[in-house]
C-alpha cells in the first residue's frame, strides 16, 4: 500500500536505458529535480557489458551527448564515420556521403552500447539532482491535474510535477496511461554481429539494399582480440524472419559463408568475431506523445525500423525538446508540468516523428523488393541524389540531425 503522502519531485523518469539516463541528464541540466526508477539490478546498469551492440550516433546527437557530459570524443573518436555509401543491391549506382563536404564534422561515429550506457550512468550518478533507485518499476499510474503518482513495485509512492516514460517499446508508463498504440510487424529479424575483415574501413559505413532488407557495415575501432586481423565492423543484416531464423542456425564456418556474399569485396576475407544476436522488427507508436502531467520520450512513444539508424537519435531530441521547455518554465519559477509545456512538446515533436517514421517506413518497403519498376526508380532516385550537389548536401544534413524541424536542437559546434 503507498504512503499516504509521498514525497513531491518535479520528474519522475520511468525507465534507465539509453533514453532514460539521456532524458534524466537533460532534465537535470534544464534545473529539475529528478528520480529514475528501473527494475534491473545496480550491477546491470553500472556494468552494462550485457548489452554488446553498438549504435549508430550521428553529429546532431553527438552535441547533444556533449553538452550533458554523456560523449567521449577521445574514446569514441576511432569509431568516426567520415563517409557513407549508399548501394542498391549489386547495381552499379551508389550515393557517397563525403562528412567533408559540409565542414560540420565527422557524419557520425559508432559507439559500443555498453561504453554509452556506462558514460550515463556516471553523469546521472554524479549529477547532484538526479536520483536513480534501483529495482524499483513503475506498477501503477494516476495522472491529474496537480501532479502524476507513481506507485513503485516496493510499494512506494512518488508524486511529480511531470512523469515521463522511457520505458521502451513495450512501456509500461504508456499502457498504465491508458495510451493506444499502432503496430507492424515487418516480417524481419536484424541479426546484428561483428566483422573482423583484413583491410581498414578508413570510417567508411556502408548501407548495402539487398531484396530482404538492408546490410549494413559500420566502422568500428580495431580490436587486437586474437583474430587474424585487427579490423572491425558491426554488422546490421536484416532477412525476412523465415531466413533469418535459417541463417541463425548455421554452424560459424557457413554463417561466415552467408556473410562474407553479403558483405561484398570491399575489405578483403571476412569472418565474424564474438556473439550474435537477433532483433525481430516491430513498427510501434503510440498513439498520443503526452497525457494529463505525463510525457512519452524514445521507443515509448515510438519504435523504428533501424533501416537508418536513427532510433535512438530521434528519442534523444525528444528529451532535448522537452528539457528545453522545462527549463524555460523552472527559469520563470512556473510548473513544469503543465498542459502547455506537453501541448508544445507534442506539437514541436510531430513533423521531425511523423517524418522519420514514414521515411524509415517507406525506405524499408521501396528497397526490400525485387519488383523490377521499384529497382528502376531506385537507381533513378539515388543517381539523381548523388548527381545533384545541393539535394545530396540537404540529404546530408538530415541524416546528421542537423536539418529539419528539429535541428535547432543540436547547436553548431561540431564535437
Ligand atoms: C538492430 C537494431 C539496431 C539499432 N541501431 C541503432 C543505431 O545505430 N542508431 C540509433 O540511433 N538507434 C538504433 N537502434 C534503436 C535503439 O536501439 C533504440 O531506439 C533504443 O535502444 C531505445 O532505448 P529506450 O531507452 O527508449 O528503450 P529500452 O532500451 O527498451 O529501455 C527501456 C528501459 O525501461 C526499463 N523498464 C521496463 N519496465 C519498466 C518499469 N515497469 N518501470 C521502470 N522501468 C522499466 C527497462 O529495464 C529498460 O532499462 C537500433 C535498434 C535495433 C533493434
Amino acid at each position: 500500500m503507498a504512503k499516504a503522502n509521498p514525497p513531491l519531485t518535479d520528474v519522475l523518469i520511468s525507465g534507465a536505458g539509453l533514453n532514460g539516463l539521456a532524458a534524466a541528464l537533460l532534465l537535470a541540466e534544464a534545473g529539475a529535480r529528478v528520480i529514475v526508477i528501473d527494475p534491473a539490478t545496480r550491477a546491470r546498469l553500472e556494468h552494462p557489458d550485457y548489452d554488446w551492440r553498438t549504435t549508430a550516433i550521428a553529429q546532431g546527437a553527438m552535441r547533444i551527448l556533449d553538452r550533458i557530459g554523456a560523449w567521449d570524443s577521445e574514446a569514441w573518436a576511432s569509431g568516426a564515420i567520415t563517409d557513407i555509401r549508399i548501394i542498391d543491391g549489386n547495381g552499379p549506382l551508389f550515393l557517397h556521403y563525403d562528412g567533408g563536404e559540409l565542414g560540420e564534422g565527422d557524419l557520425g561515429c559508432i559507439v559500443p552500447n555498453a561504453a554509452l550506457r556506462r558514460r550515463m550512468f556516471d553523469a546521472v550518478m554524479a549529477a547532484p539532482n538526479i536520483k536513480l533507485r534501483f529495482e524499483t518499476g513503475l506498477e501503477a499510474l494516476s495522472l491529474s491535474a496537480n501532479a502524476a503518482i507513481a506507485t513503485l513495485s516496493n510499494g512506494d509512492a512518488v508524486r511529480a510535477r511531470l512523469a515521463i516514460g522511457a520505458d521502451g517499446r513495450n512501456s509500461p508508463t504508456r499502457k498504465l496511461a491508458g495510451i493506444g498504440e499502432r503496430s507492424f510487424d515487418y516480417g524481419q529479424i536484424s541479426i546484428v554481429c561483428t566483422a573482423a575483415h583484413a583491410e581498414p574501413h578508413r570510417g567508411v559505413a556502408h548501407e548495402r539494399f539487398l531484396p530482404s532488407g538492408p546490410f549494413a557495415i559500420l566502422p568500428l575501432p580495431d580490436t587486437n582480440d586474437g583474430a587474424a586481423s585487427p579490423h572491425r565492423s558491426s554488422i546490421v543484416w536484416t532477412e525476412r524472419a523465415d531466413l533469418a531464423d535459417r541463417l541463425l542456425a548455421l554452424e560459424k564456418a557457413e554463417f561466415d559463408c552467408e556473410l562474407a556474399a553479403r558483405f561484398g569485396d570491399h575489405y578483403g576475407a571476412v569472418e565474424t568475431i564474438g556473439p550474435i544476436g537477433s532483433f525481430p522488427l516491430k513498427l510501434v507508436a503510440a498513439t498520443a506523445m503526452t497525457s494529463q502531467r505525463l510525457a512519452l520520450v524514445g521507443d515509448a512513444a515510438r519504435s523504428i525500423h533501424p533501416i537508418a539508424g536513427q532510433g535512438f537519435n530521434l528519442g534523444l531530441r525528444d528529451s532535448a525538446e522537452l528539457a528545453r521547455r522545462v527549463a524555460d518554465r523552472l527559469a520563470l519559477g512556473l510548473d513544469p508540468g503543465a498542459p502547455d509545456v506537453l501541448s508544445g512538446y507534442t506539437a514541436a515533436r510531430l513533423s521531425d516523428v511523423a517524418s522519420l517514421v514514414a521515411a524509415t517506413d517507406s525506405l524499408n518497403r521501396l528497397f526490400s523488393n525485387h519488383v523490377p519498376p521499384l529497382r528502376l526508380m531506385r537507381m533513378l532516385g539515388l543517381g539523381a541524389v548523388q548527381a545533384t550537389p545541393p539535394l545530396k548536401r540537404l540529404f546530408m544534413r538530415h541524416a546528421m540531425g542537423l536539418a529539419g524541424p528539429a535541428r535547432h536542437l543540436a547547436g553548431d559546434k561540431p564535437v
